[in-house]
């Protein structure tokens, strides 16, 4: 299906951004892996400093790879320009860092990445930036929870690893009345399944590590959104910062995407068959995805996603000993964080990605200890199901 910006979705991840004419006729995209370029002229590289002549400088500024990447990343998202960084915390904390000043507030989505709430607190400690936490889930709830100082909505959704869903359209509407920049971390679902800037919001952050790369080979981040909003964090944020993506692992993610919709309708497809079997299983209590209607999939929440995204969290009927030994059966699917990975990959929560949040506040957010975070892989569902179905049998 076409869309609004030209080609189709696939077709655009597999061509956006690169000439091949331009590159001696080479079909996939050379890496320049330069640190400088060099200028015919003094004169030329005065130009080029004052922005009067295009070209490239130094590869902390731009690279011909990068730049490749860049151009179609904000083609599939439907943006207008995009940026590469050294990891999806480093493009976090040049976005966030870039909106906000002193006495400035964020307000955030419940659930959010475990090290984006380290940044979070520790720009409040040391810079004085403010932040909350909202369900989001209504219009009063956001409006009494907007301040006069907020300047910025930071929302993940699906959030994790509860996989409650924001409505983003209700989200922007109301931040655009209020003059409010709203930034969504995409990383679970990528732009073939969810486009934010579609729906109002400003910016769009992903943890290219997961299905962007979608290989487990690379740590990477992305931002995507208007011309001017990307500019001022290029020129500021990332050009001073300096998290820069590699030229080898910008190709490494340009090789990645050619593959994304495929991909991402595997895993898709391969969670829905695994869903219907957790649900139906009697040792587990609840599962929680994103696609499945006795979850969050609510009409305004179809229309947002486009299906329901690879990522599994489930309850076990039992104890925290009974997950571990669960997990610890496990033969094919490994234990691991990350996610959107070719193979398939379990974590437990509780004691790893939200195991520094006490107890109690864990709870509070619906992180039990017999929670478990699936990262459906592309093997044959049947396998994955049949290593579930055996650890199952184990506890
Ligand atoms: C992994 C992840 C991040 C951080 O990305 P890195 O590439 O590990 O720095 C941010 N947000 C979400 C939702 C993630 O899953």
């Amino acid at each position: 299906m076409r869309e609004e910006n030209g080609y189709s979705f696939e077709t655009k991840a597999i061509h956006s951004g690169y000439e091949s004419k331009e590159h001696f006729d080479s079909l996939t995209p050379p890496i320049y892996q330069s640190s400088t370029f060099t200028f015919s002229s003094v004169e030329q590289g005065g130009k080029r400093f004052a922005g009067e002549e295009s070209g490239y400088i130094y590869s902390r500024l731009s690279n011909p790879t990068v730049s490749v990447l860049e151009e179609r990343m904000a083609q599939l998202e439907q943006g207008e320009a995009a940026l590469a960084f050294s990891s999806g915390m480093a493009a976090v904390s040049a976005v966030l860092i870039s909106l906000t000043k002193a006495h400035d507030h964020i307000l955030c989505s419940r659930g959010l990445y475990g090290c984006t709430f380290g940044l979070l607190d520790m720009m409040q400690e040391k810079y004085h930036i403010e932040h909350s936490f909202s369900d989001l889930t209504s219009k009063e709830d956001i409006l009494t929870m907007i301040q006069p100082n907020t300047t910025c909505i930071y929302i993940e959704t699906p959030i994790n690893p509860t996989m409650q869903c924001v409505d983003l359209s209700v989200v922007s509407q109301i931040a655009k009345e209020k003059g409010i920049k709203v930034v969504v971390d995409n990383t679970f679902l990528t732009p073939y399944l969810q486009k934010p800037l579609q729906l109002g919001c400003d910016l769009v952050i992903h943890s290219a590590t997961k299905y962007i790369g979608g290989h487990g080979d690379v740590i990477a981040g992305i931002a995507v959104g208007r011309e001017e909003l990307i500019g001022e964090i290029k020129s500021t944020t990332q050009k001073d910062i300096g998290g820069v993506l590699s030229p080898f692992d910008a190709w490494l993610l340009i090789r990645g995407l050619k593959t994304l919709a495929i991909r991402m309708d595997r895993h898709c497809e391969n969670a829905e068959h695994i869903v219907e079997r957790l649900q139906s299983h009697p040792k587990i209590k609840k599962v929680m995805y994103p696609g499945d209607p006795k979850h969050t999939a609510t009409e305004s929440m179809k229309k947002q996603m486009k299906k329901g995204g690879g990522l599994i969290s489930f309850e076990l009927k039992g104890t925290f000993e009974d997950a571990k030994k669960f997990a610890n059966q496990l033969q094919l699917i490994s234990i691991a964080v990350s996610l959107g990975d070719a193979e398939t990959l379990i974590q437990h929560p509780a004691s790893m990605t939200h195991s520094v949040i006490p107890e109690e506040a864990r709870k509070e957010m619906g992180i039990t200890n017999e929670l478990l975070r699936l990262s459906v892989g592309l093997e044959s569902w049947v396998d994955i199901w049949q290593d579930l179905e055996q650890a199952l049998d184990c506890i």
